[in-house]
């Protein structure tokens, strides 16, 4: 399974693009503005689109996206998320006024975008690929995801809190038949320690609390962690307090970067 990273900053600049992943050719998580360095061709083939959660760095590409390819399709492009997350998207962003309802158009019978619901906990299959949805804690009703690649678990803990329940599920994950490890782990910190009591309140992370939080860890814990969604004007000092607090003594922490692409 191919996993490629289109966006992972917390904020636009130059070269920083919000949190977008393509799974292989045709399944998005999250659709931030790192969508928009896909060719047509590339987001034409996008059949599935899984949103952890309905702020706008994670969902502003959406509508723009399935404008740019309406005429290039004939099936509906199905986006998996909370019910909650989608009654947001229906009633602040495809309302007729933000955007067209592509719910509805060009036909109710065979539309643009059809909703599909997920519940945190159950999985999705969609043309042979696994979709775990797991538990986040954030501001509004939020998931991450695990995707099931050939040689092990892609993880991403989309934007949250602390959350102790994750690590359960995902250790969970790694023992179902056949066992698969968990291959990387995406994980958010999203303001540095001179700013945790703003993570705290917008139920984000920061190196304190991802330490607490990788203290979690079960099992193998050899796993490489990735670190996403750091503010651009943050990104260094986060990565340094991270160097200084030694967190790399107990696990292999690196930072995410747009265009990278692994092979799970
Ligand atoms: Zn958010
Ligand atoms: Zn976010």
């Amino acid at each position: 399974m191919k996993v490629r990273v289109l966006g992972c900053s917390g904020a636009i600049a130059r070269d920083c693009r919000t949190t977008s992943f393509l799974i292989n050719h045709n399944i998005l998580i999250d659709a931030g503005t790192g969508v928009g360095d896909l060719t047509l061709d590339e987001m034409a083939q996008i059949d599935h689109v899984f949103l952890t959660h309905s702020h706008l760095d994670h969902v502003a590409a959406l509508p723009l996206m399935l404008d740019a390819v309406s005429s290039l399709r004939s099936q509906p492009v199905l986006v998996h998320a909370l019910p909650a997350t989608i009654a947001a998207l229906q009633t602040h962003v495809f309302n007729n006024t933000i955007w067209p309802d592509f719910s509805r158009i060009p036909s109710v019978q065979n539309p643009f975008l059809r909703y599909r619901p997920l519940v945190e906990g159950r999985a999705v299959h969609v043309d042979g690929t696994w979709v775990q949805v797991l538990p986040a804690v954030h501001t509004v009703p939020a998931v991450g995801y695990a995707v099931r690649g050939e040689r092990g678990w892609w993880a991403f803990s989309g934007d949250t809190e602390r959350n102790p329940a994750f690590w359960d599920q995902l250790e969970q994950l790694t023992q179902l038949q056949p066992p698969r490890p968990v291959g990387m782990l995406v994980i958010e910190t999203a303001f540095s320690n001179r700013e945790s009591e703003l993570a705290r309140r917008s139920l984000h992370l920061s190196p304190q609390t991802l330490a607490a939080e990788l203290a979690h860890r079960a099992g193998d814990t050899s796993y490489p962690i990735y670190i996403t969604h750091t503010k651009p004007s943050e990104t260094s000092l986060i990565l340094q307090e991270i160097d200084q607090m030694g967190l790399s003594a107990t696990a292999d922490i690196r930072w995410l970067q747009a265009g990278q692409v692994f092979d799970v």
